[in-house]
């Protein structure tokens, strides 16, 4: 099965997935959206209220700064794949809780497979704490370890983990802001690095003995 059949078939199970009590009160689900071959994700908390009005990720105003973000690094939406740790949105938006998490966090992990990422972003300590247990790593608090990269590998894929602030914790705080600005900064130069193919000299070339 190619990879966007895979996906489809993916979207299909989130919609008709009953496996929290959270499918009784949204209105959509929210997957995802992206490319499939990006080599970026980001992983926020869980929709919103205009996301589960949409179906789509991060449309309200943390979405629109996490856009913003995007732009000043020259990266658009559909360069990345962006997604939540959680599917549907939680009543008045409370935080999810534990049961959820592990009941929907399959659905991450097999988007994890399916496109590979090189780089996961995090955003906020839910899908922060998920990957770096993931990892067999304790997760301390955001203040300890944003702006931290985590290497190491999944299932899937050897990834670098960079821990950022959620979106909406910068909206209420310009001092966040700014660190996420700059953090952002950072995965400029992750990206740039992992692009850079490895040096090769003449003599990779000509042979050396
Ligand atoms: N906050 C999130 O964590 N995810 C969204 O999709 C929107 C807001
Ligand atoms: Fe299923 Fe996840 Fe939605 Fe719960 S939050 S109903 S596990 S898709």
């Amino acid at each position: 099965m190619g990879k966007e059949e895979e996906y489809d078939k993916l979207v299909k199970e989130i919609y008709l997935c009953r496996k929290c009590p959270l499918w009784k009160t949204r209105t959509n689900p929210v997957p995802g959206e992206g490319s499939l071959d990006a080599e970026i994700m980001f992983i926020g908390e869980a929709p919103g209220f205009h996301e589960d009005k949409q179906g789509k990720p991060f449309v309200g105003q943390a979405g629109k700064l996490l856009t913003q973000l995007l732009k000043n690094i020259g990266l658009e939406r559909s360069d990345v794949f962006i997604t939540n740790v959680v599917k549907c949105r939680p009543p008045n938006n409370r935080d999810p809780t534990r049961e959820e998490i592990e009941a929907c966090s399959a659905y991450l992990d097999k988007q994890i497979e399916i496109i590979k990422p090189k780089i996961i972003v995090t955003l906020g300590r839910f899908s922060a704490r998920y990957l770096y247990e993931k990892m067999g790593r304790k997760f301390t608090s955001m203040t300890k370890e944003r702006g931290k990269i985590l290497e190491g590998k999944l299932d899937c894929c050897d990834v670098k983990i960079l821990t950022m602030y959620h979106p909406a914790a910068a909206l209420y705080n310009p001092k966040l802001k700014d660190v996420m600005i700059s953090d952002f900064q950072k995965l400029k130069e992750v990206i740039s690095e992992s692009n850079k193919k490895p040096k090769r000299t003449l003599l990779d070339f000509i042979g050396q003995d």
